[in-house]
């Protein structure tokens, strides 16, 4: 099995998550069979209005704090790399990998891909399949 690396950049961002999400994607980059990388950690109320304005979040940033608006980020967003929107496939292969080592290490997560964590990946119409965040 390949093993899969984070890029400078990717621990860059990395390195604004909280303590927990760090030991759960160091975890995760020995799991994982391919590359992949962090597209978010922490973002600004500037960055998070942006997102809401073009439909991309739910929160607005104003009215309602993200998990990505906490210092340290108690939210991730992560993507197989090379980037490819249209392979959802290999979102999923990475979102299970997540979820795994997270049970693994105790820790309760939310993914953008099952926002009330029933385990049933078509009850929802908002994806948001690169985001992890820290429940709890
Ligand atoms: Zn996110």
């Amino acid at each position: 099995m390949q093993k899969a690396k984070l890029g400078e950049t990717s621990i860059k961002k990395l390195s604004t998550c909280h303590k927990d999400l760090i030991k759960l994607i160091r975890l995760v980059e020995k799991r994982v069979p391919f590359d992949f990388t962090v597209l978010e950690g922490a973002r600004t109320i500037e960055r998070q209005k942006e997102l809401f304005d073009q439909g991309k979040s739910k929160i607005d940033g104003v009215t309602h704090l993200g998990r990505h608006n906490y210092t340290p980020s108690h939210a991730i967003d992560l993507s197989p790399y090379p980037i490819d929107w249209g392979d959802l496939r290999r979102f999923m292969v990475l979102g299970g990998v997540v979820l795994s080592c997270a049970n693994e290490l105790g820790l309760t997560v939310r993914w953008g891909a099952d926002w009330d964590m029933d385990g049933d990946y078509r009850d929802q119409n908002f994806n948001d399949l690169p985001h992890f965040e820290l429940r709890g």
